[in-house]
């Protein structure tokens, strides 16, 4: 998939500006941005439910045309709605009748999403915002898509969920799917996407493969509490590798790569300095996001 020149405004805002993106086959490419930086514009344009002010769009090297609607590409925006009075499964059985597809594949997509019997038989209107998510996984990939875009797929699911997604969406990637996913949340993506295309105010700020990434990311941040913060921040200035400083009342915010850390965290024990606190902030390439997007750490 590739995209070139994207751009929509509403009203005065820029919601995407001249946007390139490429999406590889085989490849998890993380859309990442804070709120409000243009994801969702983004993935609206590519599957056609606004149209581009510019730019153009291209599937498997060909443009979409009307005729053959989006074939080979599914996903959602926001959150996936479906009828709340159908179980998970008559819904899915709905979606393939209505797309001509296979009814047994119904239950294969089913735990291939982690909705177990007892779940899928519920009606869709009790379900979580999780199992919703889960659900429009499933009907995404009735069709055996060739790419897959997703707004936010692990939003509303609890950390196990969120794992077994990112294993399913990885799986579907090793099968050769292209998966264009987005996330606010770069340090949740970062394990599985094999590239990235950051955007902040609706244009690309960086746009690479992960390995790339997390060679020009800087070091990570902690966040760190000692017994006399003032005394550790000015010995922070005689080790070469550490930077620090003051954070809020008491602690410091520390960025440094792990051997330096280890060093500075003996430098301040030899000092009479106890350490009370050391807890990562930000992993670096939270740090990378963070700094070329203008965000702030939690
Ligand atoms: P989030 O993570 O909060 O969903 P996002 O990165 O998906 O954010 P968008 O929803 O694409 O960002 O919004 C980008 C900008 O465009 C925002 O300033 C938003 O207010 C604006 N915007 C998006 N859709 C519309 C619309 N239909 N009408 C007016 N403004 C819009």
């Amino acid at each position: 998939m590739a995209a070139y020149g994207l751009s929509k405004r509403y009203g005065s805002v820029s919601a995407v500006d001249g946007v390139d993106l490429r999406v590889e086959p085989g490849a998890v490419h993380g859309l990442i941005g804070l709120n409000g930086a243009g994801k969702t514009t983004l993935l609206r344009m590519l599957l056609g439910l606004v149209r581009p002010d510019l730019g153009e769009i291209a599937f498997f090297g060909e443009k979409p045309s009307p005729a053959a609607g989006l074939d080979g590409v599914a996903g959602y925006v926001e959150e996936p709605r479906f009828y709340p009075y159908l179980s998970g499964r008559q819904t899915l059985a709905l979606f393939a009748a209505l797309d001509g597809g296979d009814a047994p594949r119904v239950d294969e997509l089913l735990a291939l999403v982690g909705l177990d019997r007892k779940a899928a038989d519920r009606r869709v209107g009790g379900y979580s915002t999780g199992m919703r998510q889960r659900l429009g996984l499933a009907t995404a990939l009735l069709g055996r898509p060739r790419l897959l875009l997703l707004d936010e797929p692990t939003t509303g699911l609890d950390p196990t969920g969120a794992s077994e997604l990112r294993t399913a969406v990885r799986g579907l990637a090793e099968d050769g799917v292209a998966v264009l996913m987005s996330s606010h949340d770069m340090g949740a993506v970062s394990d599985i996407c094999s590239a990235v295309t950051i955007l902040a105010s609706g244009r690309v700020v960086w746009d690479g493969s992960m390995e790339r990434l997390r060679a020009e990311a800087p070091a990570a941040e902690y966040r760190l509490e000692t017994s006399d913060d003032a005394k550790a921040l000015a010995l922070s200035a005689s080790h070469p590798g550490v930077r620090a400083r003051a954070d809020g009342a008491s602690g410091l915010v520390v960025a440094a790569e792990r051997d330096a850390l280890d060093g500075f965290v003996l430098a301040l024990a030899a000092e009479g300095i106890a350490v009370r606190r050391l807890a990562e902030v930000a992993s670096s390439v939270e740090a990378m996001f963070l700094a070329l997007t203008g965000g702030s750490t939690p």
